[in-house]
């Protein structure tokens, strides 16, 4: 990490009060959450379905059973931390610097880190809903609940997860648009861009500092203002 690159974001920081950032998986998998759309294979050991498959509307009410067999397994990490990423957004939120956080994750580990503003556009494990009267339950209720879990009204509850085959809530894409669009420093971290929708709500962002935190590169590294390569954590605690 070049001295000159965090001096560079540090000052544009400290002259900010309207940064935006932008995450992906690369920012929870610093908490020790896997990524479950990456080839590391964490699939392939105890499931006869990919992932897609499992996480997919059609599959939660054909298989609902083997679909929270992978869930509880793979997707309700609640006992996973927040990291130094996590904490140095909540930091400048508080700081007011910060306006929004739009995320790809659905783990609440910014919450939990103590940020208030956060898009979540594939949803979040700690909401579910029975689908019959809409009462709320929290995580650990589908964690503990041995079999398909069930309200007292007797409806089936769903996680509050965008399964494939299902859109984005319109009010989140909404307000993470109005976020980015507004920004006058955008950070994208965590994220290759490549899943929809992330390559085309970054498009809404006019500004001319454009921060990408990503180990790989991106085909939008050549519209980025500045580009780190390292750990989230690493260098957004070095700029806080
Ligand atoms: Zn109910």
């Amino acid at each position: 990490m070049k001295t000159s690159e965090i001096a560079t974001l540090k000052t544009w920081i400290t002259e900010s009060d309207n940064i935006v950032f932008f995450g992906g998986a690369g920012v929870s998998t610093e908490s020790g959450i896997p990524d479950f759309r990456s080839v590391d294979g964490l699939y392939h050991q105890k499931f006869d379905y990919p992932p897609e498959t499992i996480l997919s509307h059609s599959f939660f009410y054909s298989h609902t059973e083997e679909f929270y067999r992978f869930y509880r397994e793979k997707m309700l990490p609640l006992e996973a931390k927040p990291n130094a990423a996590h904490l140095a957004l909540a930091k400048l939120e508080q700081e007011g610097k910060l306006k929004a956080i739009v995320t790809q994750n659905i783990d609440g580990l910014h919450q939990k880190a103590g940020s208030k503003c956060v898009y979540e556009l594939h949803g979040s494990v700690y909401r579910n809903r029975c689908q019959r009267c809409g009462k709320q339950y929290p995580p650990e209720f589908i964690r503990d609940f041995r079999g398909i879990p069930h309200c007292d009204c007797g409806g089936l509850i769903k996680p509050e997860v965008v399964l494939y085959e299902e859109g984005l809530d319109e009010a989140c894409i909404d307000g993470a648009i109005r976020a980015i669009s507004r920004a006058d420093i955008l950070i994208v971290g965590g994220t290759s861009l490549t899943v929809y929708p992330a390559a085309g709500l970054i498009r809404y962002y006019g500004g001319n500092k454009l921060v990408l935190i990503n180990r790989d590169e991106t085909q939008y590294d050549s519209y980025a203002n500045l580009i780190f390569r390292d750990p989230i954590g690493t260098v957004l605690s070095q700029v806080v």
